[in-house]
């Protein structure tokens, strides 16, 4: 028989990449729909790939019908807080016009589940200092988390209106690498803590520039649940595998449950590169919240998913072992030096 195949847009970027590997272990074929803005194509390893703007609804609907679409998995879409306080523009139109592009292809070719890539960020800043549940309050406090937002609840009215089963999976902070270093984060530019770390640590490298120091945490540093990516790209198979979608729409976070400060990352990557990444305190960085930690409780129990990665120094050596492999610079970032 053959293998169900999954249109995953954006499966030429980080955690689309990964999830497109974990999808095809796990017995189905991959479809990846890019427009290569961010991705990359030396990262579209596990079946063909569509080149097209995910805004595009008319040629969304050309590959999930040309190439027999069961299920689909959105990525693409911008994914920088710091950047959408500059061009909320951008983020409304590409992650909002992308989710309705992808919606009325969906409902055009009759293709049913739709895994969704959402984010931490939809909480704003939490009102207390506990682990984030799916019920908390939703107040974004930059126009990204907006922008997923706004694609759940779409996503979400589909769903009563049409019969679509959907999961919604809101990420904390994805990081690391395939173990067997065939990919890895590859962003360009880079905006994220744990590989401007590194390259802080490497001879020669960028210093890097913490933002804010004075936030009312236990070190007055910024805390985040890091969370690697392999996990991640496996809660979306589970999710795509799942029987019974309550209510049509069901929202999950997917984090280890556990906080790192902004200090604490930067001491990890010392340790795994065996130098320490030199850094400076600058101003904080508009929109983001002092600390973001997951409950992960729904995604173990709805999803049986618990992450095989467990604790910050094993997840920060994959990001290190990729930074020194040789696909980082060849293939992957064709403009690195
Ligand atoms: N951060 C930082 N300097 C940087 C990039 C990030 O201090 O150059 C901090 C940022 O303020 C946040 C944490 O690192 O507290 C994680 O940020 P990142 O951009 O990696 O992910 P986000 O939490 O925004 O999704």
């Amino acid at each position: 028989m053959a293998a169900d195949r999954i249109l995953v847009t954006g499966g030429a970027g980080y955690i689309g990449s990964h999830t497109c590997k974990a999808l095809s272990q796990a017995g189905y074929q991959p479809v990846v729909y890019d427009d290569l803005s961010n991705g990359h194509e030396g990262a579209v390893l596990w079946g063909p790939l569509v080149q097209g703007d995910v805004r595009d609804a008319e040629r969304l609907t050309k590959a999930m019908s040309d190439n027999r679409i069961v299920g689909v998995i959105h990525f693409a879409g911008l994914i920088e807080v710091g950047r959408s306080m500059h061009r909320p523009d951008l983020y409304w139109d590409h992650n909002v016009n992308g989710v309705a592009a992808v919606l009325s292809a969906m409902r055009h070719t009759g293709v049913g589940r739709l895994i969704f890539s959402s984010t931490a960020a939809v909480y704003g800043t939490p009102s207390t200092s506990g682990l984030l549940q799916e019920t908390d309050p939703l107040n974004p406090i930059n126009p990204y988390g907006d922008s997923k937002l706004a694609g759940e609840r779409m996503i979400a009215a589909h769903c009563a209106a049409f019969g679509l089963e959907s999961v919604a999976l809101r990420y904390f902070n994805a990081s690391g690498a395939d173990a067997e270093g065939q990919i890895g984060e590859a962003h360009n530019p880079e905006t994220h803590l744990i590989p401007l770390a590194i390259e802080a640590a490497l001879a020669g490298g960028r210093p890097l520039t913490v933002f804010g120091d004075d936030f009312a945490t236990s070190d007055g540093f910024c805390v985040r649940d890091y969370i690697h990516v392999a996990d991640l790209a496996r809660a979306h198979v589970l999710a795509l595998g799942l029987d019974r979608i309550d209510r049509g729409f069901e929202a999950m976070n997917l984090g280890r449950g556990v906080g790192a400060s902004v200090v604490e990352v930067i001491k990890a990557v010392g340790a795994a590169c065996g130098r320490p990444p030199v850094y400076e305190v600058g101003p904080r960085r508009a929109g983001d919240p002092p600390v973001l930690v997951a409950d992960p409780s729904r995604a173990a129990a709805r999803l049986g998913w618990r992450p095989e990665f467990d604790d910050l120094q094993t997840i920060i050596a994959t990001a290190v072992a990729w930074r020194r492999n040789r696909r980082f610079g060849a293939s992957i970032l064709p403009n690195a030096a």
